[in-house]
């Protein structure tokens, strides 16, 4: 932090007064349907995620985490407000240039690891810098690292069904960090994992987000999950309800707790 060299003074055409943010939501809302069905799912929302920092959403079912990824992805569209990734304010790209942004300035990792069946480990890894517009030449010494650290060299060769979860979801992480994204998204990442593989994937994810630099938005409904990240955001009814920085899993699931009985902002902000 002490390091960070200062902003040019000169304003310079980029829209991120920080460079150390890379993505940003200024008073997001999305709106679902119309009239009397309307639903709205997120409710204005204002939010920045920096380089190097894991931020966990969390949230009951239906509080607005897998929309409000969605949004941030560029996957789905506001009904108002702004979207910035990695200095870009997508609702001004057209939608070559949001895929090309998606192929090489994202990662994702889901909770069902969406591997393609009939690739192998590797090609799997490697899916994502085939995808990109721009080919880039392989990071073969960040590849090699990833793998040494997920400590996936010995089954880089099967194809999915021939790993177990925790494995899956390793090559997962990897194939989302291979290209040096600039943020990466992880959705419910644990959610098939029995506790210990969860924790291990965790907190290799999370050692990796401060080497590679990149940001993660992680959503959960689990505190434990949550509790790998710097910063928690608690989402109620598509708003930001309570916002934590490092906090342990009791301190998080007693904060969802009190968000499921109590509405009241104030008395659950922490400075
Ligand atoms: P979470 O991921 O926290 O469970 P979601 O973002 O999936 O919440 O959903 C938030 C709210 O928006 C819910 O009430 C859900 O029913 C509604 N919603 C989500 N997606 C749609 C959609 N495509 N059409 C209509 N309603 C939706
Ligand atoms: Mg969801």
């Amino acid at each position: 932090m002490t390091n960070t060299p200062p902003l040019p003074a000169d304003g310079s055409s980029t829209l991120r007064p920080s460079p150390s943010v890379v993505a940003r939501a200024t008073d997001v809302v999305r709106v679902f349907g119309s009239g009397d069905t309307a639903v709205r799912a997120v409710a204005g929302i204002t939010a920045s995620f920096r380089r190097g920092e894991m931020t966990a959403i969390v949230g009951p079912s239906g509080s607005g985490k897998s929309t409000m990824m969605h949004l941030l992805a560029g996957l789905d569209t506001p009904s108002s407000g702004t979207i910035e990734l990695d200095g870009q304010l997508i609702a001004r790209l057209s939608d070559d240039h949001l895929a090309a942004l998606r192929h090489e300035r994202m990662g994702f990792v889901f909770q069902s690891f969406n591997l393609l069946p009939g690739l192998t480990a590797l090609e799997n890894i490697r899916l994502p810098e085939s995808l990109g517009a721009r080919q880039r030449s392989r990071d073969d010494v960040w590849e090699r690292e990833l793998i040494a650290r997920l400590d996936i060299g010995r089954v880089l060769h099967r194809r999915p069904h021939e790993l177990s979860g925790g494995q899956q979801q390793r090559i997962a992480i990897a194939r989302a960090l291979a290209h040096r994204p600039a943020v990466v998204f992880a959705d419910e990442p644990t959610g098939n994992l029995d506790l210990a593989t969860g924790d291990v994937v965790l907190r290799l994810l999370s050692e990796l987000v401060v080497d590679s630099g990149c940001g993660v938005i992680l959503v959960t409904h689990d505190p434990r999950a949550a509790s790998r990240a710097d910063r928690v955001l608690a989402l109620r009814d598509g708003r930001v309800v309570a916002e934590l920085g490092r906090a342990n899993a009791t301190d998080i699931s007693a904060l969802m707790l009190a968000d499921a009985h109590d509405h009241s902002d104030a008395s659950l902000r922490t400075p």
